[in-house]
């Protein structure tokens, strides 16, 4: 599809964005429905959140993700939240609708997708390392999905304790620890989902929250960090006998509600997941 002037715009804001594969997985799905329409990336400073967010809607945007660090600053700019976005306190989507901005959290939807994929899902017990905003979209996911027990692990104990806190409200059984208590409850976790930055290309890809001695056989571990695919914790987790899950999925499973919620139109799934692959590999689309 030739850009023209009927082209519609989608995009990304966020700062850094150089490395996103967002792009790349958006033009995919536009390409192969033959929609007029482009994702662009937008490299925004914080103290230009407001300007930025104006600004789109000015330009009529179709609509567009947000990345860290914006997620929660850009509520303010907002004009509605979905309640996605308000159960998790963070945007990452927002649709341009009748000259409103409307913000929904699509990690919410893309992390429970994915688990609802997971044959025989155990649910006696999931632990999430990370209070983030990640963290927070993986303990509503569990909620969603009725986890009997859910174990929040943070480097920051207050911010596992908030969510803790919030978990409760909403009639669920939800205990915060320190990371360092960490090993003593992943061995006994059905479901390790890590929702922090800890594994990720390139400063902390020898990093990893659990080691394969911590990690249950046949337990499900989910890694949010994409780059690189096969993580640390994903190679402990394999090591110990456990299903392991990139966070490759959930990024297109995000993207493809995304993409769904601007267009009206339900994405062709495996068009997104093969070109985010290949721009992570580096390769041509
Ligand atoms: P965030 O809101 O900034 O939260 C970061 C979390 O990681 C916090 O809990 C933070 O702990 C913890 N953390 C950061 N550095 C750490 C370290 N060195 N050691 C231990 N804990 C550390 O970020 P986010 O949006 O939740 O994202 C978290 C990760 O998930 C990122 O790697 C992101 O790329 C990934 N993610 C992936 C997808 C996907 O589609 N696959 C979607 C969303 C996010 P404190 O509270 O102590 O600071």
């Amino acid at each position: 599809m030739e850009v023209d002037s009927s082209t519609r715009l989608c995009c990304l804001i966020g700062h850094p964005v150089k490395h996103s594969v967002s792009p790349q997985m958006h033009n995919a799905a536009f390409k192969e429905l033959g929609l007029n329409c482009i994702y662009l990336v937008f490299d925004v400073l914080e103290e230009s959140l407001g300007e930025a967010v104006n600004g789109l809607r000015s330009i009529g945007v179709l609509g567009f993700n947000v990345t860290i660090p914006h997620k929660i600053k850009i509520i303010k700019f907002l004009d509605e939240l979905d309640d996605s976005a308000k159960l998790v306190k963070a945007v990452n989507t927002v649709i341009r609708r009748d000259a409103k901005l409307i913000g929904y959290n699509t990690d919410l939807y893309g992390i429970e997708r994915v688990l609802r994929e997971v044959d025989e899902l155990n649910r006696d017990l999931g632990l999430i390392i990370g209070a983030g905003g990640a963290g927070r979209a993986s303990a509503i996911a569990l909620t969603n999905l009725g986890f009997s027990e859910i174990i929040i692990a943070n480097r920051t104990f207050e911010r596992a304790s908030n969510l803790a806190e919030q978990i409760h409200e909403l009639g669920f059984s939800a205990k915060p620890i320190p990371l360092t208590d960490l090993p003593r409850y992943a061995s006994s976790a059905n479901l390790i989902i890590n929702a922090t930055p800890l594994g990720m290309a390139p400063s902390l890809i020898s990093e990893t929250p659990l080691k394969r001695d911590h990690i249950r056989r046949n337990s499900i571990v989910l890694d949010l960090v994409y780059n690189p695919l096969r993580t640390r914790l994903l190679i402990e987790a394999e090591r110990a006998g456990a299903c392991t899950i990139s966070g490759l999925k959930v990024l297109v499973a995000q993207g493809a509600e995304a993409f769904k919620l601007w267009t009206g139109i339900d994405p062709p799934i495996d068009v997104m997941y093969s070109a985010a692959l290949k721009a992570l590999r580096g390769e041509k689309i």
